[in-house]
């Protein structure tokens, strides 16, 4: 048998695949690429995925070691899934075997195979019983005179024992058998909305893109309809017989939108998001993979979903955080998506009312076909921004006057009234004012924020939580206070205010999960008269009829934040959340509090909006080469001890300026800003120190050229095993 070895990727944090032998009674045309096998790995066992198989190997022979098990006759991923891989671990210099198992669910990843998906069903047997059956069981039989299937646990949540249903199956009225579940196909169906011109013509263009590869930005106001555009360009894309992906941002968040797509197709339709358990997962992943799901919709990492027939792309809220990840993989899934949809030769629509910069500016220098929906559809108008001025002003609960009179109005009108202020808890600070103690996080640089639901004193950053101390634990007095405002707080203050009506919180500790927010919709949806109080979880695309007024405090600090991204981030949330108003027949008001009325930013927003507000920050942005004209890059270091944190980014500093001088020996032609070793703006998260070093260029392969070196340096340093460090490429969290 010629000699020959079998390349194989494990789940190692390691930046390399490894090869191993066959066994005794293999060939080379038994491992096709995408397979999985079983290997020894030191002293553990592991599962890994073919790459190839090759007839050198750098290895001594005596060292390799024959595979265990071949666990797949089919290749579970494409040659082009692990082309895509190859392509991510290379983009964000990270182990291919970590990048592989963002492709597979995780009870493939454990062995599992394929079929652990299908779901146990009973079929009747055209039978008819030969002896009186009991009463359960006669029930039992009757179901199958309705449907002559029926899954098991549909029968057993129907109250029927296993004991049951196998009495049937003794009497040869029933068989059991397993297939994969057909995703859900809802059986009330909405019909399409006839367009308005500027949906009509948005759909026209993205009809023509579709069969090859294309960007797109569709940028329309809140509540103009770009749910409806996407609808009807998905069900163009089905009639071609292609598989849509469809990536949201939050789905526990959002369970409105996923519905709109659920009643309108008559296709299957399968749902991938972390709320899923792991049997779930692998049937939603199986059904795109094996093409019985028509459209997928799902999170960020639904991206990485197989999908043979493949057609099109959507990523409804593009600028959303969400999309990109903040641990492990450092990726984005919008930027992914783009690559993935290159490589099949589809068309990528990117929709949104406040694009990322990066996108507005993609699409400005014509890289992305550009649509806009400038009116909002039906009958609804655009809210009316108002600033209200509260610097020197007395407040009232935390509202000023004007502001609460506005409430008083729309409330005796029978309409609700949305406060957004984007800091979930009772205040943000507990001091003495005896001492001027305040209650800081022993394990990072930040105050503790006081709860009141239930008592105590939080850290938002590392979730350490303890309890209210009732006395100063520096001079033991008793005047301790609590400074600023949450969302528990202000919700307090209200109900003293409007005592006649239901006022909702809305915020992380409220809502937790898919069912929660349902029930919140149901309960604020029933209509009438109704305060919602919440942080940034309103901004995220929701439909309430009945809010005609949007009031927001606290968007101060977005103003001025450290972050080059903030004002950025501000403007999108403060115009997302007042497009929450007036999406009906009823005009809507919106009135920000501020106490910097006359800040150029502010008044832009108000006066051009988010459109003309990322124009100018994208002026600034261009002066001082930041992203999106600058390409940028982080290296972190995280460790307990601040010196180990510190040393370590110092020697990769080293390394860099090495690297620049000897690849650009005069240094005005180098092509990459180096920035730092400087600590992050909270030094210590979590009871870890933690520094970066930023990298700014315009010219990209230079920069990957630079950190490939850099972090295959870095992966040799063994004297640093404290230090945790990581490099981010196209990091959103600067800070
Ligand atoms: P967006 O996604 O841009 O925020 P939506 O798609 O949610 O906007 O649309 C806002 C509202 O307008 C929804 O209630 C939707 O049913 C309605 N709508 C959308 N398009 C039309 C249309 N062409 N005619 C009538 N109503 C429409
Ligand atoms: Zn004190
Ligand atoms: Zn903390």
């Amino acid at each position: 048998m010629p000699f020959f070895v079998i390349n194989v990727v494990l789940p190692v944090p390691l930046r390399r695949f490894f090869d191993y032998l066959p066994r005794e009674q293999d060939t080379a045309a038994d491992f096709q690429a995408g397979m999985r096998v079983r290997v020894s790995f030191g002293n553990q066992k592991l599962y890994g995925i073919v790459l190839g198989t090759s007839t050198q190997t750098d290895v001594p022979t005596n060292k390799l070691k024959p595979i265990l098990e071949r666990l797949d006759d089919i290749p579970l991923l494409s040659s082009n899934d692990l082309e895509l891989c190859q392509w991510l671990a290379k983009y964000y210099h990270h182990s291919i075997g970590e990048v592989l198992e963002h492709f597979l669910p995780v009870l493939l990843r454990q062995g599992a195979s394929l079929s652990e998906a299908d779901e146990r069903v009973w079929q009747s047997l055209h039978g008819t019983p030969d002896k009186k059956l009991g009463a359960k069981q006669e029930a039992l039989w009757q179901l199958f005179s309705h449907s002559p299937l029926w899954p098991h646990t549909e029968l057993t949540k129907q109250g029927f024992s296993s004991a049951q249903i196998q009495s049937l199956a003794k009497l040869n009225l029933l068989e059991e058998q397993f297939r994969l579940p057909v995703p859900s196909t809802p059986l009330e169906r909405q019909k399409a909305l006839s367009l308005n011109p500027e949906q009509q013509h948005a759909l026209t263009i993205l009809q023509q893109q579709l069969g090859s590869f294309k960007a797109c930005l569709l940028e329309g106001v809140t509540g103009s309809g770009k749910t409806e555009v996407y609808l009807q360009l998905i069900e163009t894309a089905l009639l071609q017989n292609k598989q849509v992906l469809v990536l949201v941002p939050e789905i526990g968040l959002t369970p409105q939108t996923v519905k709109r797509f659920q009643v309108r197709f008559d296709v299957p339709i399968a749902l991938l998001h972390s709320g899923l358990n792991e049997k779930e997962r692998l049937q939603g992943w199986r059904q795109a993979k094996e093409g019985h799901a028509r459209v997928l919709i799902g999170t960020r990492s639904a991206v990485f979903t197989p999908l043979p027939d493949l057609g099109l792309i959507i990523i409804d809220e593009e600028h959303d955080g969400s999309f990109k990840q903040q641990d492990g993989l450092r990726y984005s899934a919008r930027d992914f998506a783009l690559v993935r949809a290159n490589k099949a030769q589809v068309p990528v629509v990117l929709g949104s009312a406040t694009p990322s910069l990066e996108t507005l500016r993609n699409a400005l220098d014509g890289k992305y076909l550009h649509l806009k929906l400038n009116q909002r559809a039906g009958n609804a108008k655009p809210p009316t921004l108002i600033l209200q001025d509260i610097l020197n002003q007395p407040l009232i609960a935390g509202f000023a006057e004007p502001v609460l009179a506005a409430m008083h109005t729309h409330i005796q009108n029978n309409k609700q009234v949305l406060v957004f202020i984007n800091r979930r808890g009772f205040a943000p600070l507990l001091a003495c004012q005896d001492c001027g103690w305040q209650a800081e996080c022993s394990h990072c640089d930040a105050r503790l924020t006081l709860h009141q639901y239930p008592p105590r004193l939080h850290c938002h950053h590392c979730d350490w939580q303890q309890p209210i101390p009732n006395t100063c634990p520096q001079c033991h007095g008793h005047q301790l206070v609590d400074q600023g405002l949450g969302t528990e707080k202000i919700q307090e203050y209200l109900t003293t205010i409007f005592a006649d009506i239901p006022i909702h919180r809305i915020d992380r500790d409220t809502v937790s999960g898919k069912k929660a927010f349902d029930q919140l919709y149901e309960k604020i949806n029933v209509g009438g008269a109704g305060i919602l109080v919440g942080t940034q979880m309103l901004a995220k695309g929701h439909h309430f009829p009945d809010v005609t007024l949007v009031v927001v405090l606290g968007t101060d600090t977005g103003l001025f934040s450290s972050d080059f991204r903030g004002l950025e981030h501000s403007a999108q949330l403060i115009y997302q959340v007042a497009g929450r108003a007036g999406r009906e027949e009823s005009p809507g008001e919106v009135w920000i509090q501020t106490m910097y009325a006359h800040h150029p930013a502010l008044n832009l927003l108000l006066e051009e909006g988010y459109h003309g507000l990322g124009l100018n920050i994208l002026q600034e942005r261009h002066a001082q080469q930041m992203p999106p004209f600058a390409h940028m890059a982080l290296l972190r270091s995280e460790c307990v001890e601040q010196h180990l944190a510190v040393q370590f980014l110092q020697q990769a500093n080293g390394f860099v300026q090495q690297w620049l001088r000897h690849h650009f020996p005069q240094a005005h032609t180098a092509p990459i800003r180096v920035l730092g070793p400087f600590p992050s703006i909270m030094e210590r998260k979590a009871g870890r120190y933690r520094y970066q070093i930023q990298f700014f260029t315009e010219q990209r392969p230079a920069l990957h050229a630079l950190i490939a070196s850099l972090v295959n340096f870095l992966d040799g340093q063994n004297n640093f095993r404290k230090v945790r460090w990581h490099v981010d490429i196209d990091p959103i969290d600067t800070l």
